[in-house]
């Protein structure tokens, strides 16, 4: 008997079709609305392996429920979704797709950057809206990014691309991990700072650390103070990093200039959401790594990983 694997999200035929000959798989049929819970519980109670997104809580109750369960491949590289502690103990596998989606992340966090420090949103609006009757000396003036210095919370494989990027347009960098990366230091020339330090000295700040207990808001209030009020702020890791509230606070009062956000605590947010209502906010919709080539590379990966674990092997890359 083939393994059952559960896909939570509707994914193209082309991608499964190698894998039906291995699993029998089962999916929810579609492609913008998440599983609902009862679905998910129910499908998880059958399943051998899942394929899920980080839209669904894989907490303790849907590992119990998981009778068979032998493996979870998270289509991410993030794994907040998933109480991996829980699952470990109950012998389950945990995956998830790192390296596949890192250059396609740092093109988005640059250019999310770009887009904020150089109002192309507002701008692209400006001209729709039927505002573009004359040419001003500083119309839509925005900040340089050539020759600024940029900190990077979560020097990571992320964090590295985009600080090769950074290299490129001229800007310093310094960043805060909680260890150093020597090797980084020497490439990229960058330099190890303490957070408050990073804060205090960086044009932009940007946020690529994942999700923990450690990192949970960690851009609160006095993180906003300690930054430049001509600061950038940039969020490409996970909402929860950030004190939403504070974060409004700060751009509302022109302590820091603009923010740039791919990512929200709670998702999707409404059309109401506070932060939208700001000019100096470019907003997207979690897209870090959406490109084609990346989506696809991370779903293979997913099967790859399920493959290996339902037929004995090590997966490729399972969360520790
Ligand atoms: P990674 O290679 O594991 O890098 C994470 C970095 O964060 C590491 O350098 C780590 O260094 C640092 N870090 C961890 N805990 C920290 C703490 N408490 N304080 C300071 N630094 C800390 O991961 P990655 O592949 O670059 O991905 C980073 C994150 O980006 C993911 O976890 C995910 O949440 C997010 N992401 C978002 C999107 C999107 O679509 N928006 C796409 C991909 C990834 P130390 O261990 O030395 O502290």
């Amino acid at each position: 008997m083939k393994p059952v694997i559960y896909v939570t999200r509707k994914v193209p035929e082309d991608v499964l079709q190698s894998y039906r000959a291995l699993f029998n798989i089962r999916m929810w049929e579609e492609t913008e609305q998440p599983v609902p819970r009862s679905v998910l519980l129910r499908e998880i109670s059958q399943a051998d392996g899942l394929l899920c997104m980080l839209t669904e809580s894989i907490d303790q109750e849907c590992l119990a429920a998981a009778k068979n369960l032998k493996v979870v491949a998270n289509m991410a590289v993030g794994y907040d979704n998933v109480n991996v502690e829980a699952a470990h103990e109950r012998g389950i596998v945990v995956t998830n797709t790192p390296d596949v989606l890192t250059e396609t992340t740092a093109d988005l966090t640059f250019a999310l950057l770009s887009a904020t420090a150089r109002r192309i949103v507002e701008a692209s609006d400006y001209i729709r809206n039927g505002n573009w009757t004359n040419w001003s000396p500083y119309l839509l003036a925005g900040s340089d990014i050539h020759g600024k210095t940029i900190g990077i919370a979560g020097l990571g494989k992320i964090g590295e691309a985009v600080a090769r990027r950074a290299k490129g347009f001229g800007m310093s960098i310094l960043y805060h991990n909680r260890s150093r990366k020597e090797k980084a230091e020497q490439e990229l020339g960058a330099v190890y700072k303490g957070f408050t330090e990073m804060l205090q000295e960086s044009d932009f700040v940007v946020s690529l650390v994942p999700l923990t207990d450690e990192t949970a808001a960690m851009f609160d209030e006095t993180a906003f103070q300690n930054m430049k009020s001509s600061a950038i702020f940039i969020n490409v890791s996970r909402g929860g990093t950030m004190d939403e509230e504070a974060l409004l606070q700060a751009l509302t009062t022109q302590r820091i200039r603009a923010a740039g956000l791919d990512v929200f605590a709670e998702e999707p947010i409404s059309p109401e959401h506070p932060l939208l209502g700001l000019q100096n906010v470019v907003c997207l919709p979690h897209i870090g790594s959406a490109s084609e080539t990346a989506r696809t590379k991370m779903l293979e990966l997913c099967l790859t990983n399920l493959n290996a674990v339902l037929h004995g092997q090590e997966p490729l890359t399972p969360v520790p």
